[in-house]
């Protein structure tokens, strides 16, 4: 669903991906980890082209990201992406920030505009909400709605950049049980966290970054047994 093959992406002289490579396939949970400043949220961003890469090539459901030609208004239809600031409109219910890309970029009718946000609310457990509005909401609910606007869109791959980062424990349980769910379903996803008991539970491979490339990766166990003395350090240190 998701392959990057060489990626550079630099910023000026600073090069922040030095040939990242890596493919997740449909239905995958994929945790990418590593220290502040590894890349993690560079990667995210330049799969659903927020950024343009320098060198290599990405590949998502078949397009050609890298491709000046490329269809951005497709591909972020088919690519959620959910922040750690959850960025709802304050002045617009619940149910009226799910709908909004709907009409707008969708251009589907408001009476099955409603219902599919009234289907995705459910889904994250905040059906009852939809008339609120975002201040009336904790930060775990307003996370749970900014994934609900996402899915809404019925994209084929989401991307989590430190989803729950903001949020206070339980709030982040919350959160997590809602993205376990998603994974549980079959959603592709591309997750970065610190929340490590998250990676071992949902995650089917674990991406480890380190200094702008991909260091390590494998299933879950590489958290307990890591191969290399970075992921070691980064475990021990880095949570
Ligand atoms: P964190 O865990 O702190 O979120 P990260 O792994 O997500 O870190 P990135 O945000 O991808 O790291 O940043 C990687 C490097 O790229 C950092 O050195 C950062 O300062 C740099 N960088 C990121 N965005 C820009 C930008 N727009 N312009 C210049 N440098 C940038
Ligand atoms: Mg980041």
């Amino acid at each position: 669903a998701v392959k990057l093959e060489n990626v550079v992406k630099r910023y000026g002289a600073l090069e922040v991906l030095k040939g990242v490579s890596f493919d997740i396939q449909p239905g995958e949970v994929v945790a990418l980890i590593g220290a502040s400043g590894s890349g993690k949220s560079t990667a995210l961003r330049c799969i659903n082209r927020l950024e343009r890469i320098q060198q290599g090539r990405i590949e998502v459901c078949g397009r050609e990201v890298s491709d000046e030609a490329i269809d951005l208004r497709a591909l972020r239809q088919e690519v959620g992406m959910v922040f750690q600031s959850y960025n709802l409109f304050p002045h617009m219910t619940v149910g009226q920030n799910v709908m909004l890309a709907l009409r707008r970029v969708k251009k589907i009718a408001r009476p099955e505009a409603a219902e599919i946000a009234r289907r995705v609310l459910t889904q994250v457990g905040l059906g009852e909400k939809y008339d609120s509005y975002p201040e009336q909401l904790s930060g775990g609910q307003q996370q749970r709605v900014a994934i609900a606007r996402s899915l809404a869109m019925q994209p084929r791959v989401m991307l989590f950049d430190e989803v729950t980062s903001a949020l206070d424990p339980k709030l982040t349980g919350e959160v997590l049980r809602v993205m376990e769910d998603l994974a549980r379903g079959g959603m592709t996803m591309v997750v970065v966290t610190h929340e490590m008991a998250f990676a071992r539970r949902a995650a089917n491979r674990v991406i480890f970054m380190h200094q702008g490339n991909v260091h390590e990766s494998g299933d879950a166990s590489i958290l307990s047994d890591p191969a290399t003395p970075e992921l070691r350090d980064f475990l021990e240190h880095d949570l």
